[in-house]
Parts: structure tokens; C-alpha cells; sequence
């Protein structure tokens, strides 16, 4: 049912309400009126007939059917209506109605309600349907007593009554109910004709809001409500198209975006994959599409169907479990060279998971390319360093240098190519840990037992730079599984750092214990794991050096470092060889303080 008809039942309904109230109201109010001015008629003529008959009657000896019909009848004629005289046996004497036989026919009156009341109470009162008449009546009976003349004065000697028809009353309700439906009627027409006009003012504009919803519904944005007034319904209409402007606006916004990630996406060199939560491939880019050589209909499907590279599903699971994002580099089995960082990172709440795929088979390439090269060079330049070191020292041996400045020249050449054997030896060691051609011989270690040969390689140096070296590394402390000889590299190039960078009396300390990991410095939470400290109290590195000091040949200070003999390699070969240790390596320092190299290895 739309509005229109509604709001018409509405006002119908109301119509009626009130026309039917107003009836019902009307019809008691003349009911009551008619009938209260129907009583006082009644009195006012009851009173007078028993006045007058009062008078005229005889005295209750010698009623006779001849003396009081008339009297009756005369009286009724006058009132215009209809006058009884009964007895006090109920005979009636007279009556306007009946004459000669029929009035002696007339029923015994004794037993009427309104005679009883007259002869108990002084008055009696009824409406009643008069058989007689055949008409409804409204009677009202009073006493009669023989006037005062008479010799039985006082005596009751019958009973008056007086009756009107009730007609006039039901008359005036029949009219009455014809009016009102008559005003039913027109009120109707009225109501119908007024609803139709009021409310199509209201229902069509809200006829073309739903319009225009729907056409919005359907997908045509462009839609818009006419405005044509300025009331409640032209407010609506036009906050209605304001609305419908902004999603406009925000959908034009949304859709700009998509097409920009869309070119992003399609153009990028990673691949991008998108997995719901049960694993199934919900986008790829053209990038993944061909990394995972993925079949036409890869969408809806489980990655595990399509491509079961299970370190890709385990990386899946594990970023799945841990909610957070999870890094690995897989080896993907359709790619030529096959190496890729892989990514996956959670998005809303384990519902979708992005995975981001990245070939990094040409920098591996040419990561190994580098290092072969440098090893190469180095491995070359060994050849060429002794033969000249060989014949240098022969020089100096043999006398054959006649000159204190030959001497001098020749000593220049041997520490030069000494320098120049620990270079090409070092960068040779850190190509090689680079190219993982170094095979780690694990063993269990008992880190104490470093501290002999350490003290035997550094004690001539500590004395002479006026050092002292603190071993705290617990008596019991559990053995390490690692390569002995790499792990002594280690020491070396820490303690030999501490020395070359801290001054006359100060102290290195080498210290262990076991903790456990608690999400810091990229320890797994929960895990166990042993933190070998070198601690020194020298010059310190400047913050903004402390995170490139591992990268090989960088120096805090070029001269100085060079001065002090250093390589600049000496921190990327041990960071090399915690690395393959699966261990990590960090510092933490103070400008003019000291510097604290820390190792963390897992137990
Ligand atoms: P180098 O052979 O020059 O010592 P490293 O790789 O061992 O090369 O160290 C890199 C640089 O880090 C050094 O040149 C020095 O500036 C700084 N460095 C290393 N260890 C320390 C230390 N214990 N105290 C102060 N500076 C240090």
C-alpha cells in the first residue's frame, strides 16, 4: 500500500471517527432533550387534566362510562393527547382512544407500572408500546382525589393518566441518523478529493527520492533528485543529492586510486600475491602470475594446489601464527636462477595475507660475480707480494745494501708488502666467508680455553700499550658448537680494535652469560641464547658510524686507522663469521667512553 492510500484510509478513518462521535453525541443530546421536554409536557398536562377532573367527576359512587368518556375525550382533544381515567379496580372510564364497547373491553389497568407508582408514590411514569394504539407512548399517571366539595372529600377515587407518543423522539434520531449519513457520505468525498491534492504534494517528491534510489542502487551515479521546494521535503531532496555528490566524489577518489595501485602493481618488478585466510589466491600480478607460472583460473584457488614450494606455505603458516610479518629468502622452483626474498605480511586481522615476491637472482649474481673477482685478485696478487717480501728480506740478509738509505728503503718495502699480504689475506678470507666456500668445522668449543692463545698473540701489545685484559667469562660456562679457528678470528679482530682504540692504562674486558631472548636485537622471544661481550674503555665511535663500521673498508677515522695498521676489514670478517654462525653481532658505544661489541649465539 503506498503512501497515498494510506494517508486517504488515515483521514477516512478520522472522518468517520468524528462524524460518528458527533452523531452518538447529537443523538443522546436530542434523545435526552425531546424526552426531558416530552416529561414536563407531560406533568404540566397531567397536572391540569387532574385539576380539571378533579372538578368534574363525580364522586366515585356513580362513575358512569357516558359522564367521564367525554370529559376524557374533551380533554385529550385539547392536549392533543391521549387521556385515561382508570379506577382505583383498574376498570378504565374513559380514554381518547376508545369509545362506547370497545372502551369496556378495555384490559383491567390495575397491573400498569406507571398506575401502581401513581397509587404508591403520588406519580408513576413509563414508556411502553401501546397495543391499544399500537404505537410506542410515554404515560404519566397521577392520583385522583374527590374535590373538597363532595362529601367523601380527599378520598382516592382513580387514577389520571396522560400519554404522548414517543414518535416525535424517534423521528427526530431516524432524521438525525440520515444527516449524519448523508454528512459520511459528502465527508468522505470531501476527504478523498482533499487527500488525493494534500497528499501528492508529499508523495510525489518522495515518489522520485525512491526513484532515484534506485536508479543510485543500481549503479547510475549520476542520479540526482529534482529540487522544487523549500520545505522539509526540498531540504531532503537536496541534502539527499548533496550526499549523493560526496559518495560521487568518493567513489571517483577510490576508483583513481585502484587505477593507480592497478598500474603500480601491473608494472612493478616484484610480484604481489594476495591469499585469504584459508589460503586461497584472491589477486596476482602479471610479475607473480609469471614467477609462479600460476594457470588462468588461479583465482579462488589454494596456493599449496597451484605451486607447492613448501617454504612458501611455511613461511605462510608462520607469519599465519605469528600474526606479524614474516621474511624469508626461498628458493622458487621455476625461476632460472632461483632466489627470492619473500615477504608475507598479515592485513586485516589474519583475513588476508599480502606475499611479496622479489627476484634478487641478478644481485645474487652479481654479488657472487664481485666476489669472485676480488677473490681472484687477491688469490693472483699472493703470488706476486711473497716473491717480492722473498727478495726484499734476501736484500737486507745478503749485506748487499751498502747505504744506510737503501736499508731503509728496503724495510719501507717489507712493511709495505706485509701491509699489502694482510689486505689481500683478509679480503680473500671475507670473499671466501661471502661465496660460503668457507665449511665451518663446529665443534663444541669451552670458551675459556680461547683465553690462552688470546693472551700469547695480544700479551707483547697490551704491555706496550700499558693495557690490561680482563677474562670474566664464567668457570662452568656451557660449551659452544662452533668453528674453533674462525671463532679465535673473531677474538682477534675485537681485542686487536679494543687495543688500536683505547688509551695507555685502560682495560678490555671479555665477558659470557647465557639469557634469554626477549624480542630485542632480533632475538627470537623465548629462545636461549649465549651474549659474548668485548668491552673496551677507548675513544669510542660516533653515533653516526656505529652502523656502518661493519661494512668492509669503512673507517670512523681514515688517517688514524690507517696509521694503526688496520685493514678496515676487520669488523665485516667477523660479522661474516657470526652471520654464519647464525649468530648476530652489534655495539653499543660512547663517544669518549668506550665501545661494547656484543655477540649473540643461539644455544
Ligand atoms: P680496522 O682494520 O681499520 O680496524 P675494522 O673493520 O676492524 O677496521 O674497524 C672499522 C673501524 O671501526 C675502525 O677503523 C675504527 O674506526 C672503528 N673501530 C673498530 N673497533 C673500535 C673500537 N674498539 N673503538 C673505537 N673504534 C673502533
Amino acid at each position: 500500500m503506498n503512501i497515498r492510500t494510506q494517508l486517504t484510509f488515515r483521514y477516512i478513518g478520522i472522518v468517520l471517527l468524528v462524524l460518528l462521535a458527533m452523531y452518538f453525541y447529537l443523538a443522546t443530546m436530542l434523545k435526552d432533550s425531546m424526552s426531558s421536554h416530552i416529561t414536563s409536557e407531560l406533568e404540566v398536562q397531567a397536572t391540569l387534566t387532574r385539576e380539571f377532573l378533579i372538578e368534574e367527576l363525580p364522586t366515585k359512587d356513580n362513575f358512569t362510562y357516558d359522564l367521564i368518556d367525554p370529559l376524557v375525550d374533551k380533554l385529550g382533544k385539547a392536549n392533543n393527547a391521549r387521556v385515561t381515567f382508570i379506577d382505583l379496580a383498574g376498570v378504565v372510564w374513559g380514554d381518547t382512544e376508545r369509545d362506547g364497547q370497545a372502551l369496556r373491553e378495555m384490559d383491567n389497568h390495575l397491573t400498569r407500572p406507571e398506575v401502581q407508582d401513581a397509587i404508591k408514590k403520588g406519580s408513576g411514569i413509563r414508556d411502553r408500546y401501546s397495543n391499544t394504539t399500537q404505537t410506542e407512548f410515554r404515560y404519566f399517571a397521577l392520583p385522583i382525589h374527590s374535590n373538597a366539595d363532595s362529601e367523601i372529600s380527599g378520598t382516592l377515587i382513580g387514577i389520571c393518566r396522560v400519554a404522548l407518543p414517543m414518535a416525535a423522539v424517534n423521528t427526530a434520531i431516524d432524521k438525525l441518523r440520515q444527516m449524519a449519513l448523508i454528512a459520511s457520505v459528502a465527508g468522505l468525498i470531501l476527504v478523498i478529493v482533499f487527500s488525493v491534492f494534500s497528499t501528492g504534494a508529499i508523495t510525489k517528491p518522495i515518489g522520485k527520492l525512491t526513484q532515484v534510489t534506485q536508479s543510485l542502487a543500481a549503479g547510475n551515479i549520476n542520479s540526482r533528485v529534482p529540487v522544487d521546494s523549500s520545505n522539509e521535503l526540498g531540504q531532503l531532496s537536496h541534502n539527499f543529492n548533496l550526499m549523493a555528490d560526496r559518495i560521487q566524489e568518493q567513489i571517483d577518489t577510490i576508483s583513481e586510486e585502484h587505477r593507480r595501485s592497478e598500474t603500480i602493481l601491473k608494472n612493478m618488478g616484484e610480484g604481489v600475491l594476495l591469499v585469504n585466510g584459508a589460503s586461497e589466491i584472491t589477486y596476482a600480478n602479471p610479475t607473480a602470475i609469471s614467477m609462479l607460472e600460476l594457470p588462468d583460473d588461479y583465482i579462488g584457488k589454494a596456493l599449496i594446489e597451484i605451486n607447492r614450494i613448501p617454504e612458501l606455505q611455511a613461511l605462510l603458516k608462520k607469519a599465519e601464527q605469528t600474526e606479524t610479518i614474516a621474511f624469508a629468502e626461498i628458493q622458487l622452483g621455476n625461476l632460472r636462477e632461483p632466489e627470492a626474498e619473500v615477504t608475507v605480511v598479515p592485513v586485516s586481522a589474519g583475513q588476508e595475507y599480502v606475499i611479496v615476491i622479489h627476484d634478487v637472482t641478478k644481485e645474487r649474481q652479481l654479488e657472487r660475480i664481485r666476489a669472485d673477482f676480488v677473490a681472484n685478485v687477491s688469490h693472483e696478487l699472493r703470488t706476486p707480494l711473497t716473491t717480492i717480501r722473498g727478495y726484499a728480506e734476501t736484500l737486507l740478509g745478503e749485506n748487499s745494501v751498502r747505504t744506510k738509505t737503501g736499508e731503509q728503503f728496503i724495510v719501507k718495502i717489507l712493511n709495505h708488502s706485509a701491509r699489502l699480504t694482510s689486505l689481500v689475506s683478509d679480503l680473500l678470507e671475507l670473499s671466501r666467508l661471502e661465496l660460503g666456500e668457507v665449511e665451518l668445522k663446529r665443534s663444541p668449543c669451552d670458551l675459556n680455553t680461547f683465553h690462552a692463545p688470546i693472551l700469547d698473540v695480544f700479551e707483547p701489545l697490551l704491555e706496550e700499550s700499558g693495557l690490561v685484559l680482563k677474562w670474566e667469562v664464567p668457570e662452568k660456562f656451557p660449551r659452544v658448537n662452533v668453528d674453533r679457528q674462525l671463532f679465535m678470528q673473531i677474538f682477534v679482530n675485537l681485542i686487536d680494535n679494543a687495543i688500536k682504540y683505547t688509551p695507555d692504562g685502560g682495560a678490555i674486558t671479555v665477558s659470557a652469560k647465557i639469557r634469554s631472548g626477549e624480542g630485542t636485537e632480533g632475538a627470537e622471544i623465548g629462545s636461549e641464547e649465549i651474549l659474548l661481550r668485548v668491552e673496551d674503555t677507548g675513544i669510542g665511535i660516533p653515533m653516526e658510524s656505529q652502523s656502518r663500521v661493519f661494512e668492509r673498508f669503512y673507517r670512523v677515522d681514515e688517517g688514524r686507522a690507517r696509521e694503526m695498521g688496520g685493514t678496515g676489514l676487520g669488523l665485516a670478517i667477523a660479522k661474516h663469521i657470526v652471520l654464519s654462525h647464525n649468530g648476530r653481532i652489534w655495539l653499543e658505544s660512547t663517544l669518549g667512553q668506550g665501545s661494547v661489541f656484543y655477540i649473540a649465539l643461539p644455544l
